[in-house]
């Protein structure tokens, strides 16, 4: 199967840093989560736990194979997040990240110069993230709790956890962990990064033709008609749903942010998967390497970090619904069939772990849609300071000022198009 990415093994320019990152996890999640559940309070919004590891170990962190300090930040709302919000089983979660010490790097899709992983499993991703978008995840942490709390069925991404390591050489990076909205065991056979912008908001077609698996954004959805099918029911549901989600990011200033869509077709199945024998589970970076030092300097980048990983012998089975029997799925070379638990319990990822296409009166059609809000990390005045460190260095200038036009223009329109959303053309006619 294509597993777009390459995986992270020993010898790794990424190595350390990914042990470091899955180690760190695995101390600072276990101990939060072997202690009695309590009550959250103020402190914990701003707390933050301190871990250093080195060869030694010590009595709260056991020896690990390279020095480095890990911080878990605010880990009883995490822990409240994963286990009240998001439905998580606790061992489950440890599981998938940590119970090999292989992640899947997708180098940097977007422009940020953030780096995604994948589990294992492709359950989570690990993004790493600007120490800007780190603090205002934080600051606005009380909020984004109440909010999904309040919105059991919330389209925004589902963050997990939010951590930092820091290298002896006092190189930091911040990460957070958050749902990969695609499924493991269904092709996506057209995915989209919406903003509800069009300005430089295509995707060439011709391309797109060559590489089906790229993501598309706004123009494309407009020049292809597509729109969302969905009867009256699964409209008002997404409808509001989108509206009140919107609504939290407006408040808080956000921007840039994107409804992804996966488009599944159920006809055409995963026949993909098994004509070319693989395992696709991502639609694939449109690899964009942006020039010369980027803000994180680290993870090591390398162009075109994209590859193609080929697993051979895919055979599809049921296995059982957990963590455990899907990586053993995944050792095997097989695909983790069905979804593990947690996306049947919301309303818009329990058909086939996305929402399922329905004409007027309701009944089901051979689409499903894979659908969430991410990117909500960069309020307003993030972006212009991004944007004036771009200014200096980048030979992309034009692209990026077009594409960072101010806020009240920008996210009008991704208002707009969420709004849109209940006529059903995502459509900006
Ligand atoms: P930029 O700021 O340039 O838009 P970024 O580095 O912040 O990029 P994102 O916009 O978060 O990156 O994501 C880039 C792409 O990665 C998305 O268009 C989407 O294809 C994929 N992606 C991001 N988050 C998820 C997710 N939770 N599930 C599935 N795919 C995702
Ligand atoms: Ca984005
Ligand atoms: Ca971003």
């Amino acid at each position: 199967p294509v597993l777009v990415g390459n995986l992270i093994s020993e010898g790794h320019v990424n190595y350390v840093l990914m042990y470091n990152m899955l180690t760190g996890i695995r101390i600072a999640v276990s101990r939060t989560q072997a202690k009695m559940k309590r009550p959250l309070t103020d402190e914990d919004y701003s707390a933050r736990h301190k871990y250093s590891f080195d060869i030694i170990g010590n009595e709260l962190t056991p020896s690990a194979r390279y020095d480095f300090k890990f911080k878990d930040y605010a880990p009883w709302v995490f822990r409240e997040l994963r286990e009240e919000c998001f439905q998580l089983d606790p061992a489950d979660y440890l599981l998938s990240l940590t119970a090999q010490y292989i992640l899947s790097e997708l180098g940097s899709p977007g422009k940020s110069g953030s780096f995604f992983y994948f589990s294992r499993d492709y359950r989570f991703i690990i993004k790493t993230i600007r120490h800007a978008e780190h603090k205002f995840l934080r600051s606005i942490l009380k909020r984004y709790y109440a909010h999904v709390r309040e919105n059991p069925h919330t389209l925004l991404s589902r963050f997990y956890g939010l951590h930092r390591v820091k290298l002896p050489h006092g190189r930091k990076i911040h990460f957070v962990i958050m749902n990969n909205l695609f499924p493991a065991h269904k092709d996506i056979h057209e995915s989209y990064d919406l903003k509800g912008s069009t300005v430089g908001r295509l995707y060439p077609e011709e391309r797109a033709r060559e590489n089906p698996r790229a993501v598309l954004k706004d123009l494309n959805w407009i020049d292809r008609h597509k729109e969302l099918e969905l009867g009256p029911e699964k409209r008002a549901l997404l409808t509001e749903q989108l509206r009140r989600d919107a609504e939290l990011l407006k408040e808080l200033q956000v921007m840039d942010y994107s409804l992804l869509v996966g488009i599944h077709n159920m006809q055409r199945g995963n026949r993909d998967n098994v004509r070319r024998n693989t395992l696709r589970v991502f639609s694939p970076p449109d690899v964009h390497v942006p020039p010369t030092p980027h803000a994180h300097g680290y993870p090591h980048r390398r162009r075109a970090t994209a590859t193609t990983v080929e697993q051979p012998h895919v055979v599809r089975r049921a296995v059982h619904r957990n963590a455990r029997a899907n990586l053993k799925c995944v050792e095997e070379g097989l695909l983790p069939e069905e979804d593990t638990g947690d996306r049947q319990h919301f309303l818009f990822s329990k058909d086939e772990g996305g929402l399922r296409a329905t004409d007027e009166q309701n009944e089901p059609l051979h689409t499903v849609y894979y659908l969430g809000v991410i990117d909500i990390l960069t309020p307003y005045g993030i972006v212009k300071r991004i944007e004036h460190l771009w200014k200096g260095m980048s030979a992309d200038r034009v692209r990026l000022t077009h594409s960072l036009s101010p806020p009240p223009s920008l996210s009008c329109r991704v208002h707009e198009l969420i709004s849109f959303s209940s006529s059903f053309t995502l459509g900006y006619i």
